[in-house]
């Protein structure tokens, strides 16, 4: 089977504001930093895919969990169209890399897509551990119906070539069902981390980042990534710029 030429471009669904060390494990204590948050649009084969869909909107984020910004370029179903000229309905596949509420907030715009999820996710949102129940906090509706119907989703467990060169991995570490999105593009395979690593520097320095399930299976999830990927898109790196779509920040 031929494996179509796939193309990544980086969407930039708004920008919030954290304490770096939610970023970084127990490093810069009361930093505060402006971080992109970031999805990813696939082309190039038949289907229209997307990697998260951003936040649900800039008020409910500011009102329910942190400063946030995003302008009307950056809401989903506007990026899209700018990125590729595409709309929500021609979407037919999107990949939640996790079901944090940056991360899934405009699924339920996708009426027509297929949603793949590991089911260690799906099961984690709606019994978080305790030190991440104010991530998951009351966000069901981003997720559950009738925002996205079950019979939409498509679980998975464990890694798992959902189309010829596009690949899942499970990664936890960040959640117990992340997962990471490998793309064969003409750069080489580009990794769309989603938390796995929330910045370059998670890797680069293995400083895991700061909200985590299990540190141990973070680290462990950056040494199953590497041997397959070229570059990286992690859900919040800095230097990436919107609609970029070669160039991303190398492995090494
Ligand atoms: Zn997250």
């Amino acid at each position: 089977m031929t494996i179509p030429t796939y193309e990544v471009i980086a969407l930039k669904m708004g920008e919030l504001e954290v304490d770096k060390s939610t970023i970084t494990y127990a490093t810069d204590f009361g930093k505060l930093i402006k971080v992109p948050i970031w999805s990813a649009l696939i082309r190039g084969g038949e289907h229209k895919i997307i990697v998260d869909t951003g936040i649900h909107s800039r008020e409910w984020v500011n009102e329910n969990v942190a400063p946030t910004k995003q302008t009307e370029i950056e809401k989903i179903e506007n990026a899209i169209k700018t990125a590729a000229g595409w709309d929500v309905d021609d979407v037919d596949i999107v990949i939640n890399t996790h079901l944090h509420y940056d991360h899934c907030g405009g699924n339920q715009l996708f009426k027509k897509a297929r949603f793949y999820v590991q089911q260690a996710e799906w099961e984690h949102a709606h019994d978080p551990i305790e030190s991440q129940k104010w991530i998951y906090n009351d966000t069901s509706f981003l997720f559950d119906p009738p925002g996205v119907d079950y019979f939409a989703w498509h679980f998975l467990q464990g890694d798992s070539e959902i189309l010829p060169g596009i690949k899942i991995l499970h990664t936890p570490g960040h959640t117990p069902g992340g997962q990471t999105v490998l793309v064969k593009t003409k750069e080489g395979t580009v990794a769309i981390t989603g938390d796995a690593a929330n910045i370059m520097e998670n890797i680069e320095k293995r400083i895991p980042v700061g909200i985590l399930s299990d540190t141990d299976q973070f680290f462990k999830s950056l040494d199953k990534i590497k041997p397959f990927a070229a570059s990286a898109i992690c859900g919040h790196e800095q230097s990436i710029e919107p609609f970029q779509e070669k160039g991303f920040p190398r492995l090494t």
